[in-house]
């Protein structure tokens, strides 16, 4: 394949589609109060926004490729493997650019059938299955790879567990893109994996490290999460932890200490580097975006609120944070906030969102506000409005503050 047909840098073209980006996702209210200490006060309602927030660097960069490889193939079929980001709003926006999804749910096949050497296959920041990329890469599609350096990380460790004879315990989420990614790395190179989801499971893999657990009882739970013919007795005798980037970093970190107890009790300190290692893999703006959230809640918060795509996994782990200590709730976006009695939002662990009623309360608050990593500057500001205009801010104080304001 020749180089131009396999892009990972871009086009250079960012000049021509900066204005595109920011008329798509900027948000004059989100710098107004970038510009004031991140806190807005009107008629008893302060705001306070999260020191870290929203689009990551590699989910920027994935948004903008997108619109660099519209602008540079104006009339080619451009194609994206699945969600460029987990955000509904930015997803419409690259249909109405004519950027597609291929199917989902089909077999590889099927998936790729109809696209011809013409056309162009945007991969995203999670990456693609090592398998799905050599099938597009031998059709001759060009390829836009946005794969994040982040995730690149996480594959080059579990790479080394694979080399070095180390099963490769991923804390993330099985069906995850970037999981689905990360384990078919680990299988190109030969060798296991096993998909952790949380602390109770890690407690499970830690019983059958110790022998406290039987291998079919293992294996019923296990055997759909793991590499194909995993025997327990044999492939959980060195393990190497990674993560999903986006996990809650506390539970990775807990994660690996149970398994790493778990191997001393079995092998004994001094042999511990024979059958454990750990590299933290979640990625620093994930890291940046909880921490971001734990500052804020060290002051008092009435209500947070974190938006961002339902299917997104570190907005999720945003809410956990935050409900530890205050009354949280996940919304989409600005159009969640239905009335000031109504509010949709997804509940932790719900696979679908519910109304709940009477969540804004009267009098005095103060509202955190958060975002996930792909949530659009756009999002947020058009949510602070909404929040405002539901707590009664007049409008004529909030064209003061922010000049004309943006549309909810
Ligand atoms: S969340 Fe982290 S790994 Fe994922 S795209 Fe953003 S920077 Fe990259």
């Amino acid at each position: 394949m020749s180089e131009s047909r396999y892009v990972r840098k871009g086009f250079g073209n960012t000049a021509e589609i900066r204005p595109l980006l920011e008329g798509d996702y900027r948000s004059r209210v989100v710098e107004w109060l970038v510009d004031h200490d991140r806190r807005l006060e009107a008629d008893g309602v302060t705001i306070r926004l999260a020191r870290e927030f929203g689009f990551c660097y590699g989910v920027d960069r994935a948004v903008e490729y997108a619109y660099e490889t519209r602008k540079r193939f104006p009339d080619r079929r451009i194609f994206i493997t699945g969600e460029i980001i987990h955000n509904p709003r930015v997803n419409r926006r690259l249909e109405e650019m004519r950027i597609h999804r291929l199917p989902e749910g089909a077999g590889p096949e099927e998936r790729l059938r109809g696209l011809t050497p013409e056309d162009v296959v945007l991969i995203p920041a999670f990456g693609i299955e090592r398998d799905a990329l050599d099938r597009l890469k031998n059709l001759g599609a060009t390829l836009v790879d946005t794969t994040c350096g982040s995730v690149l990380n996480v594959w080059k460790s579990v790479g080394r567990y694979a080399r070095d004879g180390y099963t490769a315990v991923v804390h993330g989420k099985h069906a995850h893109e970037e999981t689905r990614a990360t384990c078919s790395q680990v299988r190109e190179r030969g060798g296991a994996y096993l998909v952790v989801r949380d602390l109770e499971q890690a407690e499970r893999v830690g019983a059958m490290i110790e022998g406290r657990l039987d291998a079919e009882e293992f294996l019923r739970e296990f055997a759909p999460v793991s590499s194909p013919g995993f025997d327990p007795d044999r492939d959980l005798r060195a393990v190497g932890l990674a993560n999903q980037t986006t996990m809650l970093s506390s539970e990775s970190l807990e994660i690996a200490d149970r398994l790493r107890r778990s191997m001393i009790r079995r092998y004994g300190e001094e042999r511990l580097a024979e059958h454990f290692r750990s590299f933290d893999t979640i990625c620093s703006a994930t890291q940046d975006r909880q921490d971001a959230v734990h500052e804020m809640l060290e002051e008092r918060l009435d209500l947070l609120v974190v938006i961002g795509g339902y299917n997104s996994s570190n907005t999720g782990h945003l809410l956990e944070i935050g409900s530890r200590s205050t009354r949280s709730y996940h919304i989409a976006g600005a159009n969640d906030l239905l009335s000031r009695r109504w509010l949709r939002h997804k509940p932790i662990g719900d696979p679908d969102p519910v109304v709940t009623a009477d969540w804004l309360a009267e009098g005095p608050a103060v509202i955190g506000v958060t975002a996930g990593a792909s949530t659009p500057n756009s999002e947020v500001g058009r949510t602070i409005l909404r929040l405002l205009e539901l707590r009664g801010v007049p409008e004529a104080t909030l064209a003061e503050r922010f000049g004309a304001t943006e549309r909810i």
